[in-house]
């Protein structure tokens, strides 16, 4: 079988792969403690479960318009409208299975070959991924740890030229819990006005933020034009198996990416939908109780990593994940991925993961139990301590 070439240029998220290990090692009755998967521990919200079933017995088991059912569409512009500042009408929302379609329709709606993509690095993979898969340039945008995994519009407009098509943002970002403020997206907003390019502003984590408000690269004069804002249920509701997300754009834009939906998944599971008009209508309590637990843990995985040898961590200050520098242990980071693995019994991410950058960093993710991130720093510390030895 002769495949086509690009998909040599498929990348993909490890994280599964890691999954797959760690419960292989499980199956052969090791005990794993999960710091690997990007997903809530929590439950669905009781209500929002709920609605679903309500909707499967009022007959929503048919396709729907391949953009989302209108009232779902008419929710999330609402929404997005409220938290951004913007005025968004329904024709400019996209339903997907996850907001991570999004992703996928936008870079190969926009991007081709000769284009320029700048992308965060170390950042969520599947950016770079599609980058390559369409043919497209990727150009990584260093987060340093120095820097708070934030980067200076100087930086950035050191990588733009007149072929960048599109810039890539995420904040809160994944894997560093990177957070670009006010100041920072004012700048890139002045940066990025003039010029002829297509913003994805990855904000998938918007709910998950621990110190003021959620601040939108949209909100800023003029760039709601240019937006892609990439958003879904996944991680503020815990719904990431349910498969709910959505992209909010130009209308025009919304015709092409609709078009892409009809071509590949008609639409989104009909429940589902419904399921998101009560999560978005609904009481937001189980939200601030899930950021409540995120903060604690938050204290506690700083704390512990903080005290391991070799190991420097900075206060995540949105999304669920911790990204220690890990240079002190003198490994380098896959190796420490595959040790802690093995030996200590945690699974967690290389910081290479997530890009070439993420050299030198983990990634852990605190979406568990209080007790059981104790336990991992605890294995951990002291795997790390014999390795020094
Ligand atoms: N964007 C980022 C930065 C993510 O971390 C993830 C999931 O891990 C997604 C998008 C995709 O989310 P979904 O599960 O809604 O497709």
């Amino acid at each position: 079988m002769q495949l086509a070439a690009r998909m040599h240029r498929l990348g993909t998220e490890t994280a599964f792969e890691v999954l797959a290990r760690a419960k292989a090692l499980e199956a052969q009755g090791r005990d794993i403690i999960h710091l690997e998967i990007g997903e809530p521990d929590f439950d669905t919200p009781r209500h929002i479960v709920d609605a679903a079933i309500q909707a499967l017995r009022d007959g929503y088991t048919h396709y729907t318009p391949s953009a989302g059912l209108p009232a779902l569409r008419e929710a999330i512009a609402e929404y997005v409208s409220r938290t951004r500042h913007i005025p968004v009408h329904p024709s400019q929302v996209v339903v997907t299975p996850g907001g991570k379609p999004i992703m996928f329709f936008a870079i190969l709606a926009l991007c081709e070959e000769g284009d320029e993509v700048i992308y965060p690095n170390p950042g969520f993979p599947i950016y770079e991924s599609m980058i390559n898969f369409v043919g497209a340039t990727p150009v990584p945008l260093r987060l340093r740890m120095d820097r708070e995994f934030s980067f200076s519009a100087d930086e950035l407009a050191d990588l733009i030229t007149p072929r960048t098509k599109l810039i890539i943002l995420n904040s809160p970002a994944n894997p560093t819990g990177g957070v670009l403020s006010q100041a920072d997206l004012a700048a890139i907003a002045a940066l990025v006005q003039d010029r002829d390019l297509m913003i994805l502003s990855d904000e998938i984590y918007s709910r998950i933020l621990y110190d003021g408000e959620f601040a939108s690269i949209a909100s800023f004069p003029g760039m709601a034009e240019r937006t892609i804002i990439l958003d879904g249920f996944s991680k503020t509701y815990a719904m990431t198996g349910w498969r709910l997300g959505y992209g909010v754009m130009p209308t025009d834009l919304a015709t092409h990416i609709t078009k892409l939906m009809t071509n590949s998944n008609s639409c989104t599971n009909a429940a589902t939908q419904m399921a998101g008009i009560q999560a978005l209508r609904g009481p937001q309590d189980d939200v601030d109780r899930m950021v409540a637990a995120f903060r604690e843990r938050r204290e506690v995985i700083v704390d512990g990593l903080n005290a391991i040898p070799g190991f420097r961590c900075l206060k995540p200050r949105g999304a669920f994940y911790a990204f220690p520098n890990i240079e002190g242990t003198g490994l380098r980071s896959k190796a420490l991925e595959e040790l802690l693995l093995e030996k200590a019994g945690v699974a967690t991410l290389s910081g290479t993961s997530f890009g070439a950058y993420g050299e030198g960093f983990l990634r852990l993710s605190y979406a568990n139990s209080v007790e059981n991130i104790r336990r991992a720093l605890e294995r951990i510390h002291d795997v790390v301590v014999k390795i020094a030895d």
